[in-house]
C-alpha cells in the first residue's frame, strides 16, 4: 500500500470522507509510476503560460511549451530569442515544433542549443505535385489510399531519419476519411519501419491525447525495442494536462518512468 492509499483508507475508516469518493479522489488513487508531463502545449494571446501553470498545479502536471519555427510564427532568430527569453522566466521546458524539413538552416545553432527539446509531426504530407495534405483537417481528400500511405510513410521516415528531433509527434494518426481502416493500414511492416527509424536515432514517440494515437499494440512493440514515450495534448486551451487517453493507455501498457523521455532543462 502506498502512502496515499494508506492515508485515504485511514481517513475512510475514521469516517472523515463521505462514502462515495469524489472524481478527484478517484483520480488521485490511480497508481501511477510515470511522470505527468505534457510536452505538447501551445500558448495564445488568450491562453498564457501563467494559466497553463495554474492548470498544471490543479492537475499535478508539468509542461513543455512549443511554438513553430516557421514564417507565420517564430520567423527568425530575433523571434526565437524573444521566445526563449520569455519562457526562461517559467518552470517549463522550452520546446520547438518545426513544420517542414530543413528548417534549422534559418536559425543560429547558438540559439537552437538553448532549446530543451524539439518535437515534430508528419502531418503536412507532400502529395508529389507541389501540394501538401494537411492531414489534421477533417476534409482531407484522399483519392488513392495506397498512394497516400506510401507518401505518408516516406515523409515520416524522412523526418525520423534526418531531422534533429527528440519526439515524433502524432504517430499513426490518419486522416478522417481513412481512419476507420486504422488496424488494416498500420501493418506490421509499416509499424516496424517507424520503430526501427526512431530507435536508430533515439527518438521518442508522442502519445497524443487529442487523437488517441498510437494504439496499444504499437506502444508495446516500441517499448519492447526500448523506445521512450512522451505525453502530448497538442492543446492551446483548458485541455492542457488532462491526459485522459495518455494515462489510460500508459497504465494498460504498464509504462513506468523509465519508459518516458524527459528533456533536460537548460534554465
Ligand atoms: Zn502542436
Amino acid at each position: 500500500m502506498n502512502r496515499r492509499s494508506f492515508l485515504k483508507s485511514t481517513a475512510i475508516t475514521a469516517g472523515m470522507l463521505s462514502f462515495y469518493p469524489s472524481l478527484e479522489q478517484l483520480k488521485a488513487s490511480d497508481a501511477k509510476d510515470f511522470p505527468l508531463l505534457d510536452l505538447h502545449v501551445h500558448t495564445t494571446n488568450n491562453f498564457s503560460v501563467e494559466r497553463v501553470l495554474q492548470l498544471g498545479k490543479e492537475r499535478g502536471v508539468r509542461f513543455g511549451i512549443v511554438d513553430h519555427p516557421a514564417p507565420w510564427a517564430l520567423k527568425d532568430d530575433n523571434d526565437l530569442r524573444k521566445y526563449i527569453e520569455h519562457l526562461k522566466n517559467y518552470p517549463v521546458y522550452i520546446g520547438l515544433q518545426p513544420t517542414y524539413p530543413g528548417w534549422t538552416k534559418n536559425y543560429s545553432s547558438e540559439l537552437l542549443s538553448q532549446v530543451d527539446y524539439i518535437l515534430m509531426d508528419p502531418q503536412m504530407v507532400p502529395q508529389g505535385n507541389g501540394n501538401t495534405w494537411q492531414i489534421w483537417e477533417y476534409d482531407t481528400y484522399i483519392e488513392d489510399t495506397d498512394d497516400f500511405m506510401k507518401r505518408y510513410m516516406d515523409y515520416s521516415l524522412q523526418i525520423l531519419n534526418n531531422e534533429p528531433i527528440n519526439i515524433f509527434a502524432w504517430p499513426l494518426f490518419l486522416p478522417v476519411c481513412i481512419a476507420k481502416d486504422y488496424n488494416k493500414l498500420w501493418t506490421e511492416e509499416r509499424m516496424q519501419a517507424l520503430i526501427n527509424a526512431a530507435k536508430k536515432r533515439n527518438i521518442a514517440f508522442e502519445i497524443n491525447d487529442m487523437s488517441h494515437t498510437p494504439h496499444e499494440e504499437f506502444i508495446l512493440k516500441a517499448k519492447a525495442e526500448g523506445i521512450k514515450f512522451a505525453f502530448g495534448s497538442d492543446s492551446r486551451n483548458e485541455n492542457v494536462g488532462r491526459l485522459s487517453y495518455c494515462k489510460r493507455i500508459a497504465q494498460k501498457c504498464n509504462l513506468t518512468k523509465d519508459d518516458f523521455y524527459v528533456p533536460t532543462m537548460h534554465h
